[in-house]
């Protein structure tokens, strides 16, 4: 009988709130939350958290809801607000639902070395990434030019894909001025690529994927008719 009312007490305990299924991620997490500017907030009746994480004068809310059968099934990752610049908005989401899926699938191709896939809880992973990287990258600078590559004010944010300001993110995550970029990687030394200034790897990008042979040749014929311009001007003079 005594048995029976606890069960009945947990069910209905598990029932009321959800989120015990998540608590220890939870505590975690609150750990990482920045005093006075980042929030974490839970929503019982709807089994959900609600983030906001806030440096400078940007800002992301993000809705989480987690699932009947946690951690079996990852959590429902939903942006509610953001005002980051539109690389950094996208990337947020598109990579904190990545790293959610990864923690219930088993890679595609697996490796012969990778050990055996085991299944993780999500709430944890993407609420870390979200709050260190939403914090990070404000205060990134721009290697090439020295300079902070976050405007203060969100609002002057370069939304031109190819202005001089706007931010891109290469493979390796450090961040760069579309200009200072375009800059480095169309002038030499070209061998073996370009690699990035703040980590050393290789520089990919989608809007640069000429091959190290096609702007060299690219730079040598500017160089050429540059030349050839210079003639002309002494010619003249
Ligand atoms: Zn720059
Ligand atoms: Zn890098």
């Amino acid at each position: 009988m005594y048995v029976l009312h606890v069960l009945r007490f947990v069910r209905s305990f598990i029932d009321e709130n959800p989120l015990c299924c998540c608590s220890e991620e939870i505590s975690n997490v609150k750990k990482k939350l920045i005093e006075g500017t980042d929030e974490l907030k839970l929503r019982q009746k709807t089994s959900s958290v609600v983030l906001k994480v806030k440096e400078g004068q940007y800002y992301l809310k993000y809705n989480l809801t987690v699932p009947e059968n946690y951690p079996d099934q990852q959590i429902k990752i939903e942006e509610k607000d953001c005002n980051y610049p539109p690389v950094f908005k996208r990337w947020f989401l598109a990579q904190s639902v990545e790293i959610a899926r990864q923690c219930v699938e088993p890679p595609k191709k697996k490796k012969p070395k990778d050990p055996p896939f085991v299944l993780r809880p999500s709430m944890e992973p993407v609420v870390s990434f979200l709050i260190d990287e939403a914090h990070r990258y404000v205060n990134s600078e721009c290697k090439m030019c020295r300079k902070k590559a976050f405007p203060d004010d969100p609002k002057t944010v370069e939304l031109d894909e190819y202005g001089a300001l706007h931010l891109e993110r290469v493979y390796c995550g450090h961040v760069y001025h579309h200009k200072c970029l375009d800059t480095y990687i169309k002038t030499p030394p070209f061998q073996k690529g370009k690699m990035c200034h703040t980590c050393g790897s290789r520089i990919f990008h989608d809007k640069w994927k000429l091959t190290a042979e096609t702007v060299e040749a690219r730079w040598a014929h500017k160089q050429a008719k540059q030349r050839e311009l210079d003639e002309v001007v002494d010619f003249l003079s």
